[in-house]
């Protein structure tokens, strides 16, 4: 195929811009492919969004502490991939944060002691207990809540691939806001697609890039967005074993083919450090990730490389 023609739409969806880059020989043909993928990120916002009180996901936080709630197959197959990326990060990456996260981003201040004891008694993916025989989903307390935030774009993205694939798209980049991003085969004059990864404390200007090539990259971070306390920036991600914000790093990224695994991975990561995401990565081996660290405000960010999988574009 002679990838001679390039798209590049831009839409908003899940509070953030979804970008899609197609490649391929016909335009119309490229941008019917796009407005199906996006009618896809729709329905999947309409499915699975906690800020959609229609969604089958704020449907389930409603009343699944009362009976059992049965949801569509992939969105149950998305529950239980979300508890296996508990297991697998040691409890980090946990959807039932949604209390938490509801808490903080209320703004009222930092939580009480008891509130906050209160919550993270609620807070573990033990409580959500998964039916496969009728696709239902039940809550063992009440108070649990869940919320799919930081694997929502990595799904949506994952979605998108596959219309795109379905219509043999071989040339693409999807980018799920700045958080999740996915590399359909390489650009038509290279052997993969180069990205950037922003300063996020220096005008957004670029620290370095990744090469990335039928794989995913998704970064956490906490400077775009947070709640203000008294002054106090709180990020929002949140360390559902201890109830608190997270802020050790400046960011973390994480890089592996599947895209929801790399949404729920650099939220991880980003909760549990450059030291675990070092050992973790080692133990997989087909994990990539970069850790930016600051020793004080305003030092120099520290980029660390971790992993096989990882590739800089040669400078
Ligand atoms: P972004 O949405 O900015 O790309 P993330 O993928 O890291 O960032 O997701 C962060 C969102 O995930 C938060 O806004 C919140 O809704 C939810 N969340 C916060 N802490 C956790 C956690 N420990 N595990 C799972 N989801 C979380
Ligand atoms: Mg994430």
């Amino acid at each position: 195929m002679s990838d001679d023609t390039m798209i590049r739409i831009r839409r908003t969806f899940m509070g953030c811009e979804f970008e899609l880059v197609l490649c391929g020989e016909d335009k119309d043909y490229l941008t019917n492919a796009a407005d199906e993928a996006f009618e896809e990120v729709r329905r999947i916002e309409d499915d699975l969004s906690v800020f959609v009180p229609t969604s089958e996901i704020s449907d389930v936080n409603f009343r699944a502490d009362r009976e059992p709630v049965i949801v569509q197959p992939r969105v149950f197959r998305l529950l239980q991939k979300a508890a296996e990326l508990s297991a697998d990060t040691d409890g980090a990456f946990d959807i039932t944060a949604g209390a938490l996260v509801r808490l903080w981003s209320s703004a009222e201040g930092v939580p009480p002691h008891d509130v906050l004891d209160a919550v993270v008694a609620t807070t573990d993916m033990q409580y959500v207990r998964l039916n496969e025989r009728d696709n239902s989903v039940e809550f063992a307390k009440p108070g649990v809540r869940i919320d799919l935030g930081a694997i929502g774009k990595g799904y949506a993205a994952a979605e998108v691939v596959q219309v795109l694939r379905d219509r043999c798209i071989e040339s693409a980049l999807v980018a799920a806001g700045t958080s999740t991003l996915y590399a359909v085969g390489c650009p038509p004059d290279a052997d993969a697609w180069t990205v950037g990864v922003r300063n996020p404390v220096m005008n957004n200007e670029r620290l370095t890039t990744v090469r990335i090539r039928d794989q995913a990259f998704s970064t956490s971070g906490s400077h775009e967005r947070f709640v203000a306390i008294d002054g106090v920036r709180y990020s929002h991600i949140i360390d559902p074993r201890t109830g608190w914000p997270v802020t050790g790093l400046l960011l973390a990224c994480a890089l592996v083919d599947d895209p929801i695994e790399s949404d729920a991975l650099a939220t991880a990561f980003f909760i549990n450090g450059l030291e675990w995401t070092r050992a973790y990565c080692l133990a997989r081996g087909d994990v990539g990730a970069i850790i930016v660290t600051q020793d004080q405000p305003g030092d120099k960010p520290v980029v660390h490389r971790i992993g096989r999988t990882i590739h800089q574009e040669r400078e």
